[in-house]
């Protein structure tokens, strides 16, 4: 995989027939996560497209002439112009393949498809999601000597490490990076011998069957499903929102704040993750507005009280965001005063929104007992409503989403299932 900088773009990318750019940040678990599907699949396009990475903290500029907001940022190109589609955030390996199909002829795209062997394999425990409750699962299935493969659409680690500090887990006397914390879970299941297939496409779900599709052309079959795959931000579903997604608004402080130095942000939302990682793009950004749809932060007093004795925050309380708009390099921020209905516009760099997480389910939601909310219905053994299928961590319905909770229901999951293959 070549690796550019700014010096070489004219050259590397607009001199070029057909290019896709990579602006990678470092500390950024979606990049990371991105990396191994852009190298795969630079293994199957590479003939026909070329693939190049840049390394956006150093290229600032360029980036920043070319509208890339966030990380990782994939561009796409055809003889020096770039195309209109852009991909950034969370990448699906889907998503990318479909912008490279449309790159080539239809013909040249079945050659390269036809290069794909289907493959099945079996184990005893499938997992589906590596976060601490399907990793801690692993760690236990593994340690048990059950032949388990674990399976993630991204790099293992799961939110914690798009947290960027963790004080409330238990063995560490300092606070702990959210990414080291998840580094070290995940090397410790590793190293066990646990199968990981990771920064795949999900595809197919079967869950009477027991069998999964990865990457559109791997089977893989189990005994016992466990379903780890945990939450995703809820969207504000206003208007600009989809369009500015990447461009400027943001769902993840530890990937975008850096970008923030000496700008002004609005951050919305009041409950925990809104004030603690306001508290922490606060060591970037010169001024944060706080907009929240309550007379006070929802977050733990410990929390508020350091964010609200923070010179750079300024508080919007019984606010609502109607929409976003991009107006040169600035975005628009139009808010509702709940109590007297009048709407005003705040103007900012960029716009963090943390309002509230959603269970990730798509794939398997109607074969399932789901909570009036659409957590996956357990019993205490973390077994759900079909046969040979559990369910741990924040994908479940219950009342505390910690990662305590989550790596204890991942524990009590495979020593279940640990005793029934005995
Ligand atoms: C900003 C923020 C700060 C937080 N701070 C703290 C804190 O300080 N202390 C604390 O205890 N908790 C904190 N939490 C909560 C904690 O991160 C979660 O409770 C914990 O990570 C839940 O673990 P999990 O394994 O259930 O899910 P997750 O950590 O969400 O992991 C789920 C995994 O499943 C994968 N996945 C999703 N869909 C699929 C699919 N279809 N197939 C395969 N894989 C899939 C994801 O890529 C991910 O890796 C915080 C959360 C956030 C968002």
């Amino acid at each position: 995989m070549k690796e550019i900088s700014a010096s070489d773009f004219q050259v590397e990318v607009l001199d070029a027939d057909r290019v896709v750019l990579d602006f990678y940040s470092t500390e950024c678990p979606p990049c990371e996560a991105v990396a191994p599907k852009f190298e795969g699949l630079a293994n199957l396009y590479g003939n026909d497209i070329k693939f190049l990475k840049i390394f956006r903290q150093e290229n600032r500029q360029l980036a920043e002439s070319l509208g890339v907001k966030s990380s990782p940022t994939l561009l796409f190109f055809e003889k020096g112009v770039p195309l209109p589609q852009t991909l950034s955030g969370g990448i699906k390996r889907s998503d990318i393949i479909h912008q490279l199909d449309s790159m080539l002829p239809e013909a040249r795209v079945r050659e390269i498809k036809s290069q794909i062997t289907p493959s099945v394999s079996e184990y005893d425990v499938m997992i589906l999601g590596a976060g601490p409750g399907g990793l801690t699962a692993g760690l236990y299935l593994c340690q048990a000597k059950i032949n388990t493969v674990l399976i993630d659409i991204a790099l293992p680690s799961g939110q914690v490490s798009t947290t960027h500090e963790v004080s409330n887990y238990p063995g560490f006397i300092e606070p702990q990076p959210g990414y080291m914390l998840s580094h070290n879970m995940s090397e410790q299941t590793k190293l066990c011998g646990t199968v990981y297939k990771v920064a795949v496409d999900v595809s197919q779900v079967d869950l009477e069957k027991k069998e999964v599709v990865i990457d559109e052309f791997e089977t893989i079959k189990a005994k016992k499903i466990i379903i780890a795959t945990g939450t995703s931000p809820n969207l504000m579903g206003i208007p600009g929102e989809k369009e500015l997604k990447g461009k400027g608004i943001s769902y993840c402080a530890t990937c975008d704040a850096k970008y923030y130095g000496d700008k002004e942000v609005v951050v919305i939302g009041g409950g925990n993750s809104a004030v603690e990682e306001a508290d922490f793009i606060s060591k970037f950004a010169s001024k944060i507005t706080m907009v929240h749809q309550f007379a006070s932060f929802t977050a733990n007093k410990q929390a508020q009280e350091k964010l609200l004795a923070n010179k750079k925050v300024k508080t919007l309380f019984e606010h609502e965001p109607r929409g976003f708009e991009r107006v040169g390099d600035k975005i628009v921020t139009t808010v509702e005063n709940l109590n007297t209905k009048t709407t005003s516009t705040i103007t900012s760099d960029g716009v963090f929104v943390f309002i509230g997480m959603k269970p990730n389910i798509d794939l398997f939601a109607d074969k399932l007992k789901l909570d009036t909310w659409g957590y996956i219905k357990t019993d205490e053994d973390m077994r759900t409503s079909i046969y040979d299928v559990y369910a741990v961590g924040d994908v479940i319905s219950k009342k505390y989403r910690q990662i305590t909770t989550a790596v204890a229901d991942g524990t009590i999951a495979a020593i279940a299932i640990a005793k029934e293959l005995d």
